[in-house]
């Protein structure tokens, strides 16, 4: 389906425009701390505020996508705390830091940076908040849509399993800087965010990418990282593996069959970690595909080239 792969590229330049206009200096709310300004002559005045029209030169400096799904890195003097709302981030010793948003993330965030000099500044970012598609499913094998005690069982433990993984201290690796690859190629059969109905009952929304593909397809690593988590047989999510990307980003990929990657080693990009399956609560061969940043579920669209996955756009 190109038309989901054209919307998540168009939904990403959009999101980059906003978030330009999010960082422009002349958000009310952001004052930079230092009076430089007035050392400037007329004229340099005049070059810097023409300047400041095209980039956000005095913002506090961020890349990526300010919208619910969207992920966002940026960087600060070394030693400096920064706060996305309450929560204290991992600040590299680079000074680099990163920040993710939820489906159903607030209008605005706060972020906040207190410089190791004491020197603090402070921006309200306006997160675009978008409309997600309702999605219907009913050839599903009902035993998966309403499980009996037993098998809620079973999905409570590998929940956690997971969540274990999830939860374990970030690492300083900036593997998630590398420009990801699509993990396997294939129309788009399922999108970050919509929400679930199965056999005519609501259920949690799509948190990733699904990629439909043969079975047996390669997926591959889209960046290098650390196995965290290899699983053959979840209940919900079939084979599983999870890889770690550094700062508390993860890439995760489900319904797989002959797994290949194992639990503990390094991965490179492109290497394959197993193959596309329909194990778990699946109703056909693809491959479900998940980024998170800690606990927080990002759009897996934002991380890659709509023209990287040419089956995506026909
Ligand atoms: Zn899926």
């Amino acid at each position: 389906m190109g038309g989901s792969a054209a919307r998540a590229a168009s939904a990403r330049q959009g999101a980059i425009r906003r978030l330009f206009s999010a960082a422009s200096p002349s958000i009310p709310t952001f004052a930079h701390k230092g009076g430089r300004g007035r050392a400037l002559g007329l004229s340099l005045l005049l070059a810097a505020l023409s300047l400041l029209l095209t980039t956000p030169a005095h913002a506090i400096e961020l890349t990526g996508q300010l919208t619910q799904g969207g992920f966002v890195t940026g960087r600060t003097t070394p030693g400096a705390t920064v706060l996305l709302g309450d929560r204290a981030l991992m600040v590299g010793k680079d000074g680099l830091f990163v920040f993710g948003f939820g489906r159903d993330q607030a209008p605005t965030a706060q972020l906040t940076i207190i410089h190791s000099n004491g020197e603090s500044e402070q921006q309200m970012l306006d997160i675009a908040q978008r409309e997600f598609d309702i999605q219907r499913i009913n050839n599903m094998e009902q035993a998966k849509v309403t499980p009996n005690p037993a098998d809620l069982a079973r999905i409570k433990a590998d929940q956690e399993k997971i969540n274990e993984v999830r939860g374990g201290a970030p690492t300083e690796s900036q593997d998630f800087l590398v420009p990801f690859i699509w993990p396997a190629q294939g129309p788009i059969s399922g999108v970050y965010g919509s929400q679930r109905i199965l056999n005519g009952e609501p259920r949690a929304p799509h948190y990733g990418l699904d990629i439909a593909a043969p079975e047996g397809s390669p997926v591959v690593a889209p960046a290098p990282g650390w196995v965290r988590l290899v699983a053959s047989d979840f209940f919900l999510t079939g084979g599983t593996i999870i890889i770690d990307h550094g700062f508390g980003v993860q890439s995760a990929f489900i319904h797989m069959k002959a797994l290949q990657a194992k639990i503990g080693t390094y991965v490179r990009q492109g290497e394959v970690i197993g193959h596309v399956g329909q194990t778990g609560r699946a109703t056909g061969p693809h491959l479900h595909w998940g980024m998170t940043w800690l606990d927080v579920r990002l759009d897996p669209a934002f991380w890659v080239p709509a023209d990287g996955n040419l089956a995506a756009q026909n």
